[in-house]
Parts: structure tokens; C-alpha cells; sequence
């Protein structure tokens, strides 16, 4: 079938040999903040559509597995969490989800780019539809000066909700930050961070992983999840304990399409030719 190239977004993963398009009817929101170039789309087939420096962040009809999978895992293998940190994220999914749970009493969002948000507010409402709870806040600066400064034993979770390791985002997977994570951390808390494509990127995986090793994370576990417009289709988030084991078996008492018991398990079922380092 002939592409009508003006009707079709397409991001090309130059270093895998292959995109990903979607089908576009308008460009609704184009800028250049202070740090990226921000756009917005609608598609036929899959809401709207956000990208910062061309790479697609979300889209209406598939974030929710994603934000789903970067806060219920974690938040459920902890045994009371309270305090959540979370780093980048600025179209507030991930907060929109670490709000249903009840027993979280204090949620900080530390996004570099305060512009993200403000286009999430007009474009994805629904994903801020609790930016005004009174246990949320919100701050735009940069995340690792921010975790650097924190007070030690700040945080039960930290959730690394960046874009891919590239310009200012790249010293979000540094061993430093890591480490100043660590420290940030009470001593039963919990680090996850999205960890890309385990089909493309699995030696990144394996380096961000060993250096949450290094700077004394007793345990990490991947969690591997569907995504379908990012980088192949195939996820993974990388969570890192601080404590000696995780939570077992809480009850999900929350409403969720993607996660559930069985999906928290599946999750972190390990394929075979990722196991040679995990
Ligand atoms: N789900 C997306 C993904 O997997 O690529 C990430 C979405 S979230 C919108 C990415 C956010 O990271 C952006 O809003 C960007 O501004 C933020 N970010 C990049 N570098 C940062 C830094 N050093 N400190 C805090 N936020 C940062």
C-alpha cells in the first residue's frame, strides 16, 4: 500500500533498522521549550500523540500500560509506602497512578520541563486529573541536583520516569545517581526505573542493573511489559530494593486495565536470553 508520507508520523530507531508509524489527521501543539522540541498530534487510531525530540512519550490509547506498570509493581512490593519521589514524568501519568493508592500520604514530581505538563494539561487531562491533590507536588527543576540535595531516608519509592539516556536525561542512569537515590532512600525503600527495550536495548539494561548493584541495592528485578509505540513493542522497568526482600502478595485493592496479582507475577518472569547476567 502506497504511504501517504503527510498523513503518517513515523519515528525511525536508526541504530535497530526499523520505525514505528501512526496514522495522523492534525499537528495540534508544536514549540521548542528551554530543553526539547515538544509536539502533539492526533492520530486515527490511537488518540493523541505527544513527542519530545521526535520520540513518541505517550499516546491516549497505550499509557496506561506503561504508567500502570512503572508505579503498581513497586508500590505493591513494599510493605507501607508512604513517601514517592518521582523523577521526570512530567505528563503526570505515573502520578495520576501512585494517587489511587490511599496509604501514600506525600507524592513529589520533579520534571525538568515545566512545559511538558502544562501540555499534558491541555492535551491529556485525564492523565492530571489529580494533579491538584493535596498530597501532590509538583516541581520543575532538574532531577538529579533535586535527589542530590534530598534529605537521607526522604522517600519509600523513587520512580524514574525519564526519557532515553540522552543529553540532560543521560545522568539519570549514572551510578551517581543511583547512589544519591540510595541515600534518599529509607533503608525497606524501593528505586524503579524505566529500563527500555529488552529486545533492543538489553545491554543497557544490563549495565543500568549492575550499576544499581554497585552502589549497594541488595536486589533489582526487571519487569517486562507490552508497549507498543515505543522501540519494539516489548518494555522493561528495572526495580531495585534497598531492603532485604520485597512484599509479597498484597491484594491490589485499586482500579487498573493493564495490572493486576497475576500480571505483577507474569511481570517478572525472566526470558531466557536475558537471564546470562540477571
Ligand atoms: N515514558 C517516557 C519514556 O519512556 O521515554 C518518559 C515520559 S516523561 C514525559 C520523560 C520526562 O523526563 C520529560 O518530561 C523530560 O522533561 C524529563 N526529564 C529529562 N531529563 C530530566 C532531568 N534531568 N530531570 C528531570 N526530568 C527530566
Amino acid at each position: 500500500m502506497k504511504l501517504n508520507t503527510d498523513k503518517w508520523f513515523t519515528e525511525i530507531y536508526p541504530e535497530d533498522g526499523c520505525a514505528l508509524s501512526l496514522e495522523v489527521s492534525e499537528k495540534l501543539h508544536q514549540e521548542q521549550t528551554e530543553f526539547q522540541s515538544l509536539e502533539v498530534y492526533q492520530t486515527t487510531a490511537f488518540g493523541k500523540l505527544m513527542l519530545l525530540d521526535g520520540c513518541i512519550m505517550l499516546t491516549d490509547r497505550d499509557n496506561f500500560i506503561y504508567h500502570e506498570m512503572m508505579t503498581h509493581p513497586a508500590l505493591y512490593s513494599h510493605p507501607n509506602p508512604k513517601r514517592v519521589l518521582i523523577i521526570g514524568g512530567g505528563d503526570c501519568g505515573c502520578l495520576r497512578e501512585v494517587l489511587k493508592h490511599q496509604d501514600v500520604n506525600h507524592v513529589h514530581q520533579v520534571d525538568l520541563d515545566e512545559a511538558v505538563t502544562r501540555a499534558s494539561e491541555k492535551y491529556f487531562p485525564d492523565l492530571c486529573e489529580s494533579n491538584n491533590d493535596s498530597r501532590a507536588v509538583l516541581s520543575f527543576t532538574d532531577g538529579v541536583e533535586f535527589v542530590e540535595n534530598a534529605e537521607a531516608d526522604s522517600y519509600d519509592l523513587i520512580i524514574i520516569d525519564s526519557v532515553d539516556p540522552v543529553g540532560q536525561a543521560a545522568r539519570l542512569y549514572s551510578e551517581d545517581f543511583y547512589r544519591a537515590c540510595f541515600n534518599a532512600l529509607a533503608d525497606d525503600g524501593i528505586m524503579i526505573a524505566q529500563s527500555e527495550s529488552p529486545l533492543f536495548h538489553k545491554s543497557l539494561i544490563e549495565s543500568m542493573q549492575s550499576r544499581m548493584v554497585n552502589v549497594g541495592y541488595k536486589s533489582v528485578t526487571s519487569l517486562f511489559f507490552p508497549q507498543c509505540t515505543y522501540p519494539s513493542g516489548w518494555w522493561s522497568a528495572s526495580m531495585a530494593l534497598k531492603g532485604n526482600k520485597a512484599t509479597e502478595n498484597r491484594k491490589v485493592d485499586i482500579e487498573t486495565k493493564y495490572y493486576n496479582n497475576d500480571i505483577h507475577q507474569a511481570a517478572q518472569a525472566v526470558p531466557q536470553f536475558m537471564r546470562n547476567f540477571a
